[in-house]
């Protein structure tokens, strides 16, 4: 018999996401509803709604559910949003944006993470969203601006083409440090200024790229 795991996840959602501060009831329905389990390999399905990222391969993880909780809350989504996510990974939180936003637009430089969620997401019946096997520090021009951006990789510095490409009022959340830690930097285009605010630190894998890392 196949496990459900509607417990473990209404668990997650109990004691790690609303002790911690997330208020969000769209965040918190999305997180409550969505099957983490599928987004890893079935060996680590029973440490899916555990409270620490997990491997999905290629030495890559998919994040702590209260991290993205946290960044999907600070983005403010309300549901009409074209979003852009750079770091697919396994998915989830590919998945967690496109229950939030209109269109969601996702960049992974890792072309078997990418297949790998396009097929799953694809399953799970979400028609929103847009995959590219690609270098994300790049930004998705074709598709710009976005109200929302999304980071889920640690970056050197906040990388130049995805500030171009936010909207006026539009937020960006992207990990900002060195290769081991970061800080969570929270960026709001005014016109032609841009507010940063720093929301913590966390500690995520190498954004590579042009405007990222050298591999
Ligand atoms: N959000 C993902 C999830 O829910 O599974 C987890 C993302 S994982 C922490 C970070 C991902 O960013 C990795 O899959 C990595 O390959 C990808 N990445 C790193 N640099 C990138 C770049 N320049 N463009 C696109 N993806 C990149």
């Amino acid at each position: 018999m196949s496990h459900d795991f509607s417990l473990a996840r209404e668990r997650m959602v109990k004691n790690q996401l609303i002790p911690r501060g997330i208020k969000d009831e769209m965040v918190l329905e999305a997180m409550g509803k969505i099957p983490r389990h599928l987004f890893i390999e079935e060996a680590l399905a029973g440490e899916a709604y555990n409270d620490h990222p997990v491997p999905i391969g290629e030495k890559q993880t998919i994040s702590q559910p209260y991290i993205v909780a946290l960044m999907t809350e600070i983005l403010e989504l309300k549901g009409d949003e074209n979003t852009l996510e750079i770091g697919t990974g396994s998915g989830y939180q590919t998945a967690i944006l496109a229950e939030l936003s209109s269109r969601v637009y996702t960049i992974e430089r890792i072309k078997s993470l990418l297949v790998n969620a396009r097929k799953l997401l694809s399953e799970l019946g979400y028609s929103n969203i847009l995959f590219k096997a690609f270098d994300g520090t790049l930004g998705w021009n074709e598709y710009a601006p976005f109200d929302a951006i999304m980071v889920t990789a640690g970056a050197p510095s906040l990388p130049e083409p995805l500030m171009d490409q936010l909207a006026d009022n539009g937020r960006m959340i992207v990990p900002v440090g060195d290769r081991y830690s970061q800080e969570l930097i929270k960026v709001i285009r005014k016109g032609n200024s841009l507010e940063q605010e720093n929301l913590g630190g966390c500690r995520f894998v190498n954004l590579i790229g042009v405007h990222g890392w050298p591999d």
